[in-house]
C-alpha cells in the first residue's frame, strides 16, 4: 500500500471550477433577489413582521397592553418604508 494507508484527491480542475461558476452564479442569483428586495423590505423589519428600529416611524403598531414587546410593523412591502421614518 503506498502513502502508508492515507487516502490522496484527485481534483478534476475542470470539474472543480465548473462548481465554483455554478456557485458564483447562485450567490449572484441570491444577492440580485436580496438587493430587489431590500428597496422596498425595510431592513428593520424581522422574520415576525416586528420591528426592531429605535426611532419612531409611522408604520409601528404598539399592542395595547404590551409595552414590551417589539412593534408590529403594518408597512406594505410594496412601498417605500423610508417615507414612514419620523425625524427629529
Ligand atoms: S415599522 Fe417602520 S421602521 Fe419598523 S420595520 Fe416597519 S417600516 Fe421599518
Amino acid at each position: 500500500m503506498s502513502n502508508s494507508g492515507t487516502k490522496t484527491s484527485k481534483v478534476d480542475p475542470e470539474a472543480f471550477r465548473r462548481s465554483i461558476t455554478r456557485l458564483m452564479e447562485i450567490y449572484r442569483s441570491m444577492s440580485a433577489v436580496a438587493d430587489k428586495s431590500a428597496i422596498t423590505r425595510c431592513p428593520y423589519k424581522d422574520a415576525r413582521s416586528r420591528c426592531s428600529a429605535k426611532f419612531s416611524c409611522k408604520n409601528q403598531y404598539f399592542i395595547p397592553g404590551k409595552p414590551d414587546e417589539p412593534a408590529v410593523c403594518t408597512g406594505s412591502d410594496k412601498l417605500d418604508y423610508r417615507y414612514a421614518w419620523e425625524q427629529d
